[in-house]
This record gives C-alpha cells, sequence and structure tokens, in this order.
C-alpha cells in the first residue's frame, strides 16, 4: 500500500528562503503568512492528506464512480473524507472573506493543492473545479449571483464544473454547439451535451453549479458568438433554498484510463435555467479565467503525481535487496545490497527528486505572481510584469510540468521491477492517473503551440526578451561564484541553446509555419529544462548563503548536489532540443500523407 507525507519542509524552502515572500514585497495578503503559521497549517492539513485522504487513493481507484437511477456515487469513504475536509475549513482557504472564505493568498491555497493531489488525485478535483468555478464566478458574475452562489461553493455545500468540451469539439472550441435561448427574464434556456465533463455529477454535495459555454443565436459564428452560464444543477431559490431540478442529467460515467474516482460525465442540458455570466460574447474570456487556473492546477498535477510516485519509489530502493553494488558490497552481512546503492537507481531517483523541487519552486514563483496581481501594492509596471511572466509560463506549468510528471511516474514504477505493475504497490495507479494531465486543459501539444505562437510573439517578443534578460543577468552576476560556477556555466551554455531555437523560429517560422509547429513541443521542452536549470541555479545560491551560517546542513548541502546533478544530467539536453528544432519540418513535409 502506497503512503505520502507532505513535503512541508521543501515548501518553506520554496517561500521563505528562496522567494522571500513578506508583505513589504508583495503586499499585505502576506502579512499573516509567515514561516510559523505556513508551518502549522501545513502540517495539519499533511496529517490528513496522510492518515484519512492517501489511504481512500487505491480503494477509490478499484471501486471507481456508480450512476445508478440518474445519480452518480463516489466510492465507499469519500462522502466521509470530504465532509471532514469541509469540516476542517479547508475549502475556502484563499477565498474571499466576504464569502466566508479565509482570505489567504492563493500561494498558500496552491501549496496545499499540491499535498492534496498527491494524496488522492480523484477526490482533489471535486475541490479543485469548485475553486476554479468560484473565481469564475467572483471575478465576471453580478454581485446578485454572487451572493447567492459563492458562500455554498466556498463551503463546497455546493461544487462547481466547467462544462466547454462536446462530442465533435474539444480543441476548437469555435465548434460548440449548446446553445441559449433568452427566456425574457433574467435567465437563458441552455440545451445541448457536454462530454467528458469532471465531478459533473457526484453525491459529495447538495447542488451542482455548472458553468457552460453555449451559444446564443444573435452572436457571430465561432468563438465570439460563445457565452458563459451559470446552470445548477438544482434551481435555488431567492431565498438561497434549493427548488426544483433543473433538467441536467447525467447521460453516462466514462469507462477511463485512471483517476476512476472522480466521475467523468456526459451532460445533457435540456432548457435547464442558466444566468448568463459576463458579457454575452466573452464567454471564452471568462471561462479562460477558470481556465487559466485550471491550467497551473493541472501543472500541479504533475509536480503531484511525480511526489508521491518518488516517494514510494525512493522507500521502496531503500528497502529491496537486488545484486551487489559494481563497487563492491556496501550492506554488510546481507545477501544482497539495497537497490539504491546502484548508481542507475540512485541517479533515476535523483532526477525525480530536481524536477519535483524545480517544479514546486516554479508553481511558488506564478502563485506569488498571481498573488501580486490580485493583491499587490499598487504599481501598474509591477502588476503587467507579472501578468506578462505568468502568460509566458503557463505553457510551461501546464504543458511541461505534466509530461514530466507522467515520464516521472514512469520512472519510479521503474524502480519497482516488476511489483511496480502490481496493482497494490500503487505504482500504476500513479501512472495511469498522471496520464490525463497531458491531455485535459488543452493538450500539451496546443500548450506548445500555445508558446511559439502567442506566448514567444506577445509585445513584440519584449515578454520573452525579459526573462532571458533575468537568466542573463542571474549569469553574469554568479560566473565568478567558484563552488557554483560548474552550475552557472552549464546554465549559460542552455540559455545559448534557447537563444539559437528562439532565432531559428523568429526568422524560419515566419517563412514556413510548419517549421515552426513541428519544433513547438521540442521548444517547450527547451524553454521548461532551461527554466529549471535558472530556479536550480537559484536554489543552489540560497543554499551556499545559508551553508555559510550552518555549514551541517543536510537539507541545504542536497540542493548544492541537486543543482550539480541538475546541470550536469540535465542542462546539457538543452543542446539536443536545439539541434532538432533547427532542423525544420522539411523531413516531414516530404513524406506523402499516403505512405504514412
Ligand atoms: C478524463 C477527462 C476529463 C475531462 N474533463 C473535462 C472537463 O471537466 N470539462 C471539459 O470541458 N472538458 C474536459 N475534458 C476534455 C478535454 O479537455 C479534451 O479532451 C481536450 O481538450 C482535447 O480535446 P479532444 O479530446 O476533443 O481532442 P481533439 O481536439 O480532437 O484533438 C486531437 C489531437 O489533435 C491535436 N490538435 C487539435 N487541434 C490542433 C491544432 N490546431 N494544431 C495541432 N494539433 C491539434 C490535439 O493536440 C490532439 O492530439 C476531459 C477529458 C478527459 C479525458
Amino acid at each position: 500500500m502506497p503512503t505520502y507525507h507532505a513535503p512541508l519542509e521543501d515548501s518553506l524552502f520554496v517561500l521563505f528562503d528562496l522567494l522571500k515572500i513578506d508583505s513589504d514585497k508583495y503586499g499585505d495578503i502576506f502579512s499573516d503568512v509567515d514561516r510559523d503559521t505556513v508551518s502549522a497549517i501545513g502540517e495539519e492539513f499533511g496529517k490528513l492528506m496522510t492518515d484519512v485522504i492517501a489511504p481512500l487513493n487505491i480503494s477509490g481507484d478499484q471501486q471507481g464512480c456508480t450512476l445508478a437511477n440518474g445519480t452518480v456515487s463516489t466510492p465507499d469513504g469519500y462522502i466521509d473524507a470530504f465532509n471532514m475536509f469541509k469540516d476542517g475549513g479547508w475549502t475556502g482557504l484563499v477565498c474571499d472573506p466576504e464569502y466566508g472564505g479565509s482570505g489567504l493568498p492563493t500561494t498558500m491555497g496552491n501549496i496545499l493543492s499540491e499535498y492534496l493531489i498527491s494524496a488522492n488525485m480523484g477526490f482533489a478535483m471535486y475541490f479543485g473545479l469548485t475553486m476554479g468555478a468560484y473565481a469564475a464566478i467572483h471575478t465576471c458574475a453580478s454581485d446578485e449571483l454572487k451572493a447567492k452562489y459563492l458562500p455554498k461553493m466556498v463551503a463546497c455545500d455546493w461544487t462547481g464544473t466547467m462544462n466547454l468540451t462536446e462530442p465533435h469539439c474539444g480543441t476548437d472550441l469555435g465548434l460548440i454547439r449548446t446553445k441559449a435561448v433568452d427566456n425574457g427574464d433574467d435567465s437563458f434556456a441552455i440545451t445541448g451535451t457536454k462530454i467528458f465533463i469532471s465531478a459533473g455529477d457526484h453525491d459529495l454535495a447538495e447542488n451542482i453549479i455548472h458553468l457552460v459555454l453555449a451559444r446564443t443565436d444573435d452572436m457571430p459564428e465561432g468563438v465570439k458568438g460563445l457565452s458563459l452560464f451559470l446552470v445548477p444543477k438544482i434551481n435555488v431559490k431567492d431565498d438561497g433554498t434549493l427548488g426544483d431540478p433543473n433538467h441536467v442529467s447525467v447521460g453516462s460515467i466514462e469507462e477511463k484510463m485512471g483517476i476512476h474516482s472522480n466521475s467523468t460525465c456526459v451532460m445533457n442540458f435540456d432548457g435547464s435555467q442558466g444566468y448568463l455570466i459576463g458579457e454575452k460574447g466573452n464567454g471564452l474570456k471568462n471561462m479562460f479565467i477558470m481556465m487559466n487556473e485550471a491550467r497551473l492546477g493541472v501543472g500541479i498535477q504533475g509536480l503531484s503525481m511525480s511526489e508521491v510516485a518518488f516517494q514510494n519509489a525512493r522507500e521502496y530502493a531503500l528497502d529491496r535487496r537486488q545484486g551487489k553494488a559494481a563497487t563492491g558490497q556496501k550492506d554488510e552481512g546481507e545477501a544482497a545490497d539495497r537497490i539504491i546503492h546502484h548508481a542507475n537507481i540512485k541517479s533515476q531517483l535523483m532526477s525525480i527528486r530536481c524536477f519535483n523541487e524545480a517544479s514546486r519552486a516554479l508553481v511558488g514563483e506564478i502563485s506569488v505572481l498571481t498573488d501580486v496581481i490580485h493583491y499587490g501594492k499598487d504599481d501598474d509596471k509591477v502588476k503587467e510584469a507579472a501578468k506578462d511572466r505568468i502568460n509566458l509560463l503557463t505553457p510551461i506549468v501546464k504543458g511541461f510540468l505534466t509530461d514530466k510528471g507522467f515520464d516521472n511516474a514512469v520512472v519510479a514504477q521503474q524502480i519497482f521491477g516488476g511489483h511496480g505493475y502490481i496493482t497494490e504497490h500503487g505504482m500504476e495507479q500513479f501512472v495511469r492517473d498522471a496520464r490525463i494531465a497531458m491531455l485535459y486543459e488543452g493538450t500539451n501539444d496546443i500548450q506548445a503551440l500555445d508558446l511559439i505562437s502567442r506566448k514567444l510573439p506577445a509585445k513584440n517578443g519584449q515578454t520573452v526578451m525579459a526573462y532571458l534578460q533575468d537568466i542573463g543577468g542571474f549569469i553574469e552576476a554568479n560566473q565568478e561564484n567558484e563552488e557554483l560556477k560548474d552550475i552557472v556555466a552549464a546554465l549559460q551554455k542552455s540559455a545559448e541553446a534557447l537563444q539559437g531555437a528562439l532565432g531559428y523560429l523568429m526568422e524560419h517560422g515566419q517563412k514556413n509555419p510548419d517549421n515552426a509547429v513541428a519544433a513547438a513541443h521540442d521548444f517547450m521542452h527547451l524553454m521548461g529544462t532551461v527554466t529549471f536549470g535558472h530556479i536550480w541555479a537559484k536554489m543552489a545560491l540560497v543554499a551556499q548563503e545559508k551553508l555559510a551560517d550552518d555549514a551541517n546542513n543536510d537539507f541545504y548541502k542536497s540542493k548544492i548536489i541537486l543543482a550539480k546533478y541538475y546541470a550536469n544530467k540535465h542542462l546539457p539536453e538543452a543542446k539536443g532540443f536545439q539541434v532538432k528544432i533547427m532542423s525544420g519540418a522539411d523531413v516531414i513535409t516530404a513524406m506523402p500523407l499516403e505512405l504514412i
């Protein structure tokens, strides 16, 4: 049976040593968020994860969700666990106090999200989607809708969903057919079928608030004709109590590869009453508030799956005995050495740890920037720069972290040998659960295309140049640092590869767009690799400073070793990506379709 322990020490390192969060720097929202508070909250939350939520992961996967008499039931134990989660006051931690939330920064919420998803991804999604829907309603809906729906959603008495996908359209949302007809009062009649709706129906909440993209017939075709509607499963009366069912039904639940404990539903809306959120025609823009939130959330899923898989693989490698170490037996008096003594196994574990800790730092950085935008001091320039950086790095967070999260789950499974394939160890579930994060919220290929076609050219390339200048500035400031100079040199080489690939795309991507499209996936990985290199170099610098006062601190020592490992074993991959990118699309074009 797999186990999970929240990596609180590393979260604290990211917040207080690396990002150095404080209210002077990032705004009043951080005034109550000191090391002791985060530590106390994280410890209590982590205990709930270890003792209650994680133990339901395998049983939830095996039992899955069931549909009977039009309602979905979650696996045994989920209702009680969800109630414990609610009763602990965890649901509204980062929500607006006006609607019953605790008003803590998004940064705090995202740390806990990582733990929740690691403990049980299927379970976490019921809550995660509710928070996404909360964000869209909070930002775009009328005060009346907010007052009516948000307090119940903050408490998770009512949960939320996101309804975009239809049978004939996933990526290309301009094809959406679901109709919204004005009822002449304040409501619309919503009719259509949505598929693959996560947490579409279940027995964890009294009501489910669906956010639905639909088309009114007075608007243009394509995405410009889409509007966003709030459609409750059960109508809500003016006094806030529940009324009649709202003609929202579950057609079926999907049989799928992983996240079995989260219901993925076909949802039918048959003239259901819906309420416009924001302006007509701005549906996609408003849904993007939820989707951007969700993209960061999905990136965290990559990290979470990688972390829990790592923790279990590490335990296994410290226990399982096979063969003798290449340099001679290490565990004296034993029939065989523990497999962690084999350099390949140890290296695999170090690779995963490198990705997890850099991912945690990147998620922390993006989360702090999100808080700066919402709650930071009134400085338009700082807020604009924060928005630009988030926009640029969102495809990396979503695409790179989830690609690597899946790869790492597979590597961790490999460390178990054949036992990784056997259900009771839980490793095959981590692999299956991690896989979806590469597909939904826009496939990772779409993230890569978004990066090269929208994010790189944004503001005439100034956004990406500012990012490269940050890396360049770090290199210049630290190249004489004797202990870190190899790390800095490796970062410089990888940054040159990134710049070279960028230059190629600017010239040859414009001449022949297939050169850019064919390179998109590699470019996302190149930029992710360099971003992590920069993060590792910064973490090494912080660790070096800390070790100056505390020379025997193992935590900081391990940071320096991992930074060197990343520089030696992963940063050289940047050059390979550059070469692949610059080979262009000719060899792809040369292949006639009929010969594929
Ligand atoms: C378990 C699960 C849960 C989900 N939860 C939700 C949910 O809660 N709400 C919701 O609305 N949806 C949800 N989805 C749907 C998910 O977001 C879509 O499946 C996803 O966006 C991809 O759409 P598609 O499956 O129609 O693939 P398609 O759009 O048909 O794409 C097929 C392939 O073509 C590629 N492709 C498409 N367009 C282009 C292009 N222009 N250029 C290059 N390549 C392209 C894609 O990358 C992909 O590889 C869920 C899906 C699953 C499986």
